[in-house]
């Protein structure tokens, strides 16, 4: 049984120690952790980067190779166009007039032959045959641009089947010299061209290149599907030019499909731009398996860190249990559970001194069986060793207060210790501890006890030995006045003793 008062102050340091390990380990792991992910999102950004620098040097070199083949291809019309207004035309043969007028560029694999037509849309001349086929291009868009604007430059069509194969048709308008419609100069580039061109390039499966016009107008896509080609980004509500200017990248769903994508357009100014699109998962694969791999390593740091940061707060915890339990041992009495002499000496120092400082009372009761070696003599040592214990539980029920201060004295004596406390408080305790005992003694053949009481102020210089002497006095008058009874020092008296 243990009726000692636990001193809270005795734990702090290993209790801190062990808080302080804790956190300076969640602290370490916090720190670590967020240096860690500061170095993989750099590396996501940095594999980011290089991945649209590529990119955008894919789609600016596509839009180059278009561009340069377009403009060889407008210079022929161009030619065509103006050649078309000499009067020494109509008097040449026709195989000399295909050779005034067609250049040998124009018959290069992927271009269509250029054909002439006339006011009326009909086909006049043709750069494959002296003798064209009849037929009429009145109703085509190519046409009709030129016969209404005649400040329409290069037209070029939207994707369509020309002689049997996909192609856009680029044309120009011819005009005489007062600016009055005389037909239209056209020609073709097959899809041949751009698969060819496509086909050059080492791309993966799910990368994308979009030719686009100005319009926004798919003119070509790898990988090719015919349900897109010609089809309007306008169209498409969700998609905003601004999501993807000129020289830009975007990441994230394109117009096209559902598979998230980096997407980096070209920045050249030609008729036709170029968006080439990789996606995301390819390009942080290789990002991927590394902050995987690290992130395995790093973690498995972290949870042995906290393992043995764990393991070592509870050693620390069970040392300060230790220790708290051997400095209890230290300071109890280990009859009766009360605080032993040395501790109490301790208690009265600390509380005499703080007395001092606040200049409030200190009580002292100091109790003693009466006639104990009577006891002791009749019932024997074991049975007075009991009612040492019994003294002690009616002492430690009476005595309940924070700061109050129990402890056996030595022997069959006990002292009380009861800080900021009046003699007449202290008289209170001092009556209500003997008369528990008187009544278990009534039922358990106990002994009494006779209690001894001082209580005063402390002043600077005073020992405190001077309140245990008023005290063992006061003990030695209850003793003397017939036992079983409680006494107060007389103060008055032991101020003129100090
Ligand atoms: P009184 O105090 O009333 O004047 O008489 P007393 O018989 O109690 O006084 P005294 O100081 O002469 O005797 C103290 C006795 O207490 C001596 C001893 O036998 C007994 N005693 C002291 N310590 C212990 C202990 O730990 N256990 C037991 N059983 N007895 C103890
Ligand atoms: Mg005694
Ligand atoms: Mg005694």
């Amino acid at each position: 049984m243990r009726f000692g008062w636990r001193d809270g102050a005795a734990k702090r340091p290993w209790r801190i120690s062990a808080k302080l390990l804790i956190i300076s380990s969640v602290v370490t792991v916090i720190g670590f952790s967020a240096i860690c992910v500061n170095v993989m999102l750099d590396m996501r950004r940095g594999e980011e980067a290089l991945a649209r620098q590529t990119l955008e040097n894919l789609a600016t070199t596509i839009e180059a190779d278009i561009g340069r083949n377009i403009e060889i291809y407008d210079l022929a019309l161009r030619a065509v166009a103006s050649n078309m207004l000499l009067p020494e035309l109509s008097a040449v043969s026709k195989p000399i007039r295909q050779l005034i007028l067609f250049d040998h560029a124009i018959t290069a694999r992927h271009f269509g032959a250029v054909q002439v037509f006339d006011s009326d849309g009909k086909l006049t001349i043709d750069a494959s045959t002296l003798d064209p086929v009849p037929e009429n291009r009145s109703d085509e868009d190519y046409f009709k641009v030129h016969r209404d604007n005649p400040n329409a430059g290069l037209f070029i069509s939207r994707p369509m089947l020309f002689r049997g194969a996909y192609a856009i048709v680029l044309s120009r308008r011819i005009s005489d010299q007062d600016g009055g419609f005389m037909g239209v100069v056209a020609g073709s580039i097959r899809f041949s061209y751009f698969h060819e061109l496509f086909e050059r390039l080492t791309l993966d499966p799910e990368d994308t290149i979009t030719v686009l016009k100005r319009d926004r107008t798919i003119m070509m896509r790898r990988p090719f599907d015919l349900d897109i080609i010609g089809k309007n980004l306008a169209d498409r509500a969700k998609w905003k030019p601004d999501n993807l200017k000129a020289g830009g990248t975007y990441s994230g769903q394109g117009p096209v499909d559902a598979t998230p994508r980096l997407y980096a357009r070209s920045n050249g100014g030609g008729p036709l731009f170029v968006v080439a699109g990789k996606p995301l998962s390819a390009v942080f694969a290789l990002w991927k398996t590394e902050a995987f791999r690290i992130g395995a390593v790093v973690l498995t740091l972290i949870l042995f860190m906290l393992g043995s940061t764990l393991v070592l707060a509870r050693e620390i915890g069970r040392r300060a249990d230790a220790e708290n339990k051997l400095e209890e041992m230290a300071t109890t009495d280990a009859l009766t559970g009360l605080r032993n002499r040395r501790k109490f000496d301790q208690v009265i120092d600390l509380e005499w001194r703080r007395a001092v400082r606040h200049g409030s009372p200190v009580a002292l009761l100091m109790i003693d069986a009466d006639h104990f070696k009577a006891y002791n003599d009749t019932y024997g040592h074991q049975a007075g060793d009991q009612v040492l214990v019994g003294i002690a539980i009616c002492i430690s029920d009476s005595v309940r207060r924070a700061g109050d201060c129990a402890a056996r004295y030595g022997g069959e004596e006990f002292a009380v210790l009861l800080p900021d406390t009046s003699a007449d408080d202290a008289f209170k305790v001092a009556e209500k501890i003997r008369t528990k005992v008187q009544g278990w003694s009534d039922d358990q053949s106990m002994s009494t006890v006779s209690c001894g009481v001082a209580s005063l102020v402390p002043m600077a210089g005073m020992d405190w030995s001077i309140l245990v002497a008023a005290a063992d006095k006061a003990l030695y008058a209850a003793k003397a006045g017939g036992r079983n009874q409680s006494v107060v020092a007389n103060i008055p008296k032991l101020s003129l003793v100090a």
